[in-house]
């Protein structure tokens, strides 16, 4: 029974390298066209703050909202967002009047990795600007989990 379970892993690994190029692609494309915005610039993640376009929220306080990517790169594809962004366009904004929020940021990250059942492990992302392949310019932590991840990251 477990050499078959290591089989199906490595069939699992064997797949994701094989089928992840294009979802990576359009990624980085939209990376590569997004423009790295002002702070005042609103974004897509405003109009969900607001409640304006739909998501699947799993968590929610009065600080940050977590709510499903739309294009998973895993089973579990989570973004966790500051309701406010004061100025947090990207990680490369940050200035030490942000220390609380990146810190609630990444513990909201652990709490809903508990709260999807992720015992076994996932991994969190911050991508930062053109090279980074962020696509949005308002902060956000992707916890990613529920199949094996790979490394290095592309
Ligand atoms: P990044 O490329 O690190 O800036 O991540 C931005 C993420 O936002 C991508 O993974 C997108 O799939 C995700 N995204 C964009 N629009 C939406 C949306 N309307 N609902 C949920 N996730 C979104």
């Amino acid at each position: 029974m477990s050499g078959g379970t290591d089989i199906s892993q490595r069939i699992s690994v064997l797949t994701s390298h094989l089928t992840s190029s294009s979802p990576m692609a359009s990624e980085k494309q939209a990376a590569l066209v997004a423009t790295p915005s002002d702070a005042n610039v609103p974004t897509i993640f405003d109009k969900i703050i607001n409640k304006e376009i739909p998501s699947t929220v799993v968590y929610e306080d009065d600080k940050v909202l977590a709510f499903r990517d739309i294009t998973p790169q895993a089973p579990t594809h989570i973004l966790i967002i500051p309701k406010v962004k004061d100025g947090l366009t990207g990680l490369s904004k940050a200035e030490e009047r942000h220390f609380e929020i990146l810190g609630r940021l990444l513990y909201t990250a652990k709490l809903v990795a508990k709260q999807e059942g992720l015992d076994d492990g996932f991994r969190i992302v911050i991508n930062d600007g053109p090279k980074g392949c962020q696509s949005v310019y308002h902060i956000h932590v992707h916890l990613l989990g529920g199949r094996q991840m790979n490394w290095p990251p592309g």
